[in-house]
């Protein structure tokens, strides 16, 4: 029988502590580097319930998982979800609850979140132009997400990030312009590559590629730049200006490879256990908590198993076809 007391860890000695858990597959958004305009999403009846979503949750917080980050799609579009962060934010165990969002309904859900035990939010920002922002999120409000950040502040959330993607020739030309906005509203930003996650058609990744370090000799451009052994848990390299609280970070999943330092596996809506963000190894716990339901020790067996599937690392390169054929916003950004 296998000891489900022990905290998870994977065939290369990486100690798994970090769970990003995909609530939904929709979003209100269709960001072009993230979705087609006309995606079908999942049936209702082939995704995990709150409750089989809470109870997965738990089951990783028992086996030593320290942190999850509610993503997707759009977490704020799933209905409930807040039952969902109620529960998640009484488990002691957990150190960190944090939420990924396109930030839209953050004006209306900001305070209940706080309220409810999130210790975190990023928001996805990648325009600071109302007609910039519309064309890169094809349905987004400028407006309505600028609201929604300051909505969390005065939510009283300490540490705020955004994420931004910057694309060549389409919002690189904003790089410095989001950088005077977290510094004046004191939140960190990340700048993530464009990743080469399911097929889309609207724009030519490998055309609209820009690298960390392209963004960075821009920053440095304005501001001088100290690298600072500082990190979050995740794959981002900060650096910090001497004038300011901002930190910001680089997330390079093409130009540096992060993947010795990956703590961290994805649940997907349909219950896809993903082992890695750029390799298709999975498993599904659907399975076992469809047939088991409240069985937790079936469960955490599933789950300690999984852990051996877990791959050194990812392999993406700027090729015209994805090597991996599923979205964004099914992976659970
Ligand atoms: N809807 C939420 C949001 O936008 O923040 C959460 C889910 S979204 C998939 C999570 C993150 O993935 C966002 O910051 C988004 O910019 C990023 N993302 C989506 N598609 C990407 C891609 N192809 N390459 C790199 N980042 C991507
Ligand atoms: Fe929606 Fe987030 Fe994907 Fe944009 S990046 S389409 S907001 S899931």
């Amino acid at each position: 029988m296998i000891n489900t007391d022990t905290p998870l860890q994977d065939r290369f000695g990486r100690g798994v502590e970090y769970l990003r858990l995909s609530v939904t597959d929709r979003c209100d958004f269709r960001c072009v580097y993230c979705m087609s305009e006309d995606m079908t999403f999942l049936p209702r009846a082939q995704i995990l319930t709150l409750e089989q979503l809470y109870d997965i949750a738990s089951s990783f917080v028992h086996l030593g998982v320290k942190k999850i980050r509610l993503t997707g799609g759009e977490p704020l579009v799933r209905k409930n979800v807040m039952a969902l962060v109620e529960r998640l934010g009484q488990l002691e165990q957990l150190e960190q609850l944090h939420l990924t969002t396109n930030g839209a309904q953050l004006d209306k859900f900001a305070a209940p979140l706080k309220a409810a035990g999130l210790t975190g939010i990023n928001i996805s920002l990648d325009s600071l132009q109302p007609d910039r922002f519309k064309e890169l999120t094809r349905f987004g409000e400028l407006k309505k997400v600028l609201t929604g950040i300051d909505a969390a502040r005065d939510a009283g959330f300490q540490r705020l990030k955004l994420n931004a993607v910057i694309l060549k020739g389409r919002n690189d030309d904003e790089i410095l312009d989001l950088i005077d906005y977290v510094r004046d509203k004191h939140i960190d930003i990340s700048f993530i590559e464009e990743m080469p996650l399911g097929n889309i058609s609207e724009h030519d990744r490998a055309l609209s590629f820009i690298s960390s370090e392209q963004i960075r000799s821009k920053i440095e451009s304005r501001y001088a730049l100290t690298p600072t052994t500082e990190n979050t848990g995740g794959p981002s390299r900060y650096y910090r200006m001497s004038d300011s609280t901002s930190r910001i970070g680089f997330i390079s999943p093409h130009s540096n490879n992060f993947c010795h330092l990956c703590n961290r596996v994805r649940l997907t809506v349909e219950g896809r256990l993903l082992l890695c963000l750029g390799n298709e190894h999975s498993v599904s716990l659907k399975e076992i908590v469809d047939r088991y339901p409240g069985d937790d020790q079936k469960l955490r067996e599933a789950i300690i198993k999984a852990m051996d599937l877990k791959p050194e690392r990812h392999h993406f390169s700027l090729d015209d076809e994805p090597q991996i054929v599923r979205f964004m916003n099914t992976t659970g950004g």
